[in-house]
């Protein structure tokens, strides 16, 4: 633009004409002249003033607009730039004007830039809202929409152009982030499942004939446990550790996607297959145990695994790995497994037997419950009965309740059945004069708020008093510092019940946690009584039993078998003992005829 500027005319252009004709009339119009001429310097200064106020005041306009404006010429040289442009580039120390932008950005940049400015110089025509990145020489990063607008000359040639360019950084982080919450999940930072459908159908697409990749279905076995006991913020942390384990691990030779909850999976490539079953067994390892805010704590992983390949369906994956996980949990968690033909009939099984549970439940007949008495440490007086439910299927048989009572609670089953062995145990203390009945409650079942009302219920119509009720929580429960159930036991103890902690040992409380509690007794679990005989073994249960006595809590021993466990118990103060050395789950017949026995 700079070479076919419009000048504005000087007032040295103007030739005076001078008259010739005699003094008088010369002098005259020499005066008219001189007024003429003064008229037209007058109104040359005035043009002037006008011109150069309308510069000051255009210049204040583009300075002031925050966008960035400016002139090019035809060969991109800057023309003018206003103070938002100036400011940005080289620190603001560079006058740009008489620059390309070759002289200002990177070269890769630059070169995007100027072929834009090109293209608009040589058609003629506009360049709208373009989005470009830039990286500014303070190393701020910046996204702008610039628009470039060809200038023409009076005579239609285009002569250079108009640009504005707006700062558009915080709406394309705010489009960054709309589309990471859309495919990524948050808390892990890895894609999630909507971003794992998608890439799992490119897996699929891209294999070679015969060419397989692998799905691997991960589930950690005691996130649960995790978050109920330690808490949330626990439960975060561990699903992000496992998270980086699981990405350091695949590294760049497949992806990691988090499902939900504590479910994820895993989508790789093997070149070579002898390096798959290596690869599953360090997967299970790398999850098998973490330090969570300072506990160490046994988490374990399991894994299903199927096989991708070209005339397989993604969802047929995904549910034979899903068949594959649940085989893996089956068959005693922290391990994997991959997916069989057969399995898929266990599957079926499975939810034929939901469905079945679901059916059953209404009558309730199909479901009987047995009691296992519980003795003083003599042996001798039964001090109170655990009622323990059985399912009579009627094609399967008596099952027992690891055949189906975690089936009902993932199910939500387990208040109904719940509530079924409690009637029957409230019916049974009415019948006799049975001291109490002990009743296994569900973490479900605690974190349903109408629970305390439901057993009250059942009480009131039984006519039984609730201090005759003893209720067996695991561990997790009553550690749990944010959920419902804290509430929720201490209604139902203020009710008059007591409660018991099941198996105790085997979650993740120390002894220092048990003061806390708001417990009346502990059970000690089995496999601690099994391991009387060892020394290390033998000072466990003393110490367990000298706590929950210092802390007035009631000490039961599940699971004795022999009498060297039963006679240490008692020299070691354990006041309430349970097994089959004593007594085995009987039906309601066989315990009155034990109680009249006695
Ligand atoms: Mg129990």
């Amino acid at each position: 633009m700079t070479g076919k500027s419009r000048k504005i005319a000087k007032p040295e252009d103007h030739a005076l004409p001078l008259p010739l004709d005699g003094l008088s009339r010369m002098q005259e119009q020499l005066l008219r002249l001189a007024g003429e001429h003064l008229s037209d310097r007058e109104h040359w200064q005035q043009e002037r003033r006008r011109l150069v106020e309308e510069k000051v005041w255009l210049r204040a306009m583009i300075d002031q607009v925050p966008d960035y404006l400016f002139v090019k010429d035809d060969q991109c040289r800057f023309v003018i730039a206003n103070k938002a442009l100036m400011g940005d580039l080289k620190n603001g120390t560079l006058d740009v004007v008489g620059l390309t932008d070759a002289d200002v950005h990177p070269p890769e940049r630059a070169a995007e830039f100027m072929a834009d400015d090109r293209r608009v110089l040589r058609s003629g025509r506009p360049m709208i809202d373009k989005e470009e990145f830039v990286l500014l020489p303070t190393g701020e990063q910046r996204w702008l929409s610039t628009s470039k607008v060809p200038l023409r000359s009076d005579d239609g040639e285009v002569i250079g152009l108009v640009g504005v360019a707006r700062d558009i950084t915080l709406r394309k982080h705010a489009e960054q982030q709309v589309r990471f919450l859309a495919y990524y999940d948050p808390l892990t930072k890895l894609p999630n499942r909507a971003s794992f459908e998608e890439n799992l159908e490119d897996v699929a697409r891209l294999l070679e004939p015969g060419e397989e990749a692998r799905l691997m279905l991960v589930d950690l076995d005691r996130f649960k446990q995790v978050n109920d006991t330690l808490g949330h913020a626990a439960g975060d942390e561990l699903l992000r550790q496992a998270a980086d384990r699981m990405s350091q691990l695949v590294g760049g030779r497949g992806q990691v996607a988090r499902l939900g909850g504590d479910e994820f999976v895993v989508t790789m490539a093997f070149d070579n297959l002898n390096h798959e079953r290596p690869f599953y067994d360090l997967l299970v390892q790398r999850l098998a145990a973490f330090s969570i805010m300072g506990n160490d704590v046994h988490v374990g992983a399991s894994v299903g695994v199927s096989k991708i390949h070209t005339s397989t369906t993604p969802l047929a994956a995904l549910r034979e790995a899903d068949i594959a996980l649940y085989d893996a949990k089956a068959h005693g968690r922290n391990r994997w497994q991959l997916f069989e033909g057969g399995m898929a009939d266990e599957l079926e099984r499975r939810h034929q037997l939901e469905l079945d549970l679901r059916n059953s439940l209404p009558h309730g007949d199909q479901f009987t419950v047995l009691y296992q008495p519980i003795f003083d440490a003599s042996g001798v007086s039964v001090e109170g009965v655990e009622a323990l439910v059985r399912w009579v299927h009627p094609e399967l048989g008596m099952l027992s309740p690891d055949r189906f009572i975690a089936l009902a609670e993932e199910r939500g089953l387990i208040i109904e059945l719940g509530e079924i062995v409690l009637r029957r145990a409230c019916e049974l203390l009415a019948r006799t004069d049975l001291p109490w009945v002990a009743v296994n409650v569900s973490p479900v079942q605690l974190h349903d708020p109408l629970f305390p009302d439901r057993v009250m219920n059942v009480l009131g119509t039984a006519r039984v008093a609730p201090s005759r009720i003893q209720l067996e929580i695991t561990e997790g429960v009553v550690l749990e510092e944010f959920g419902q159930a804290r509430p929720v036991l201490d209604r139902l103890r203020a009710a008059g019940m007591r409660i018991a902690i099941d198996d105790f040992g085997t979650g993740y409380s120390s002894l220092s946690y048990l003061g806390r509690l708001s417990v009346d007794k502990i059970k000690i679990d089995r496999s601690f009584v099994q391991a009387i005989g060892n020394t290390s073994g033998e000072a466990i249960v003393r110490a367990v039993i000298a706590f929950a006595k210092a802390l007035n809590m009631t000490v039961t021993a599940e699971g004795v078998e022999t009498e060297d466990q039963q006679n240490f118990l008692r020299a070691a103060g354990c006041q309430e003992l349970q097994g089959y050395l004593l007594a085995r789950p009987m039906p309601e017949e066989q315990l009155r005829a034990l109680m009249g026995s006695r």
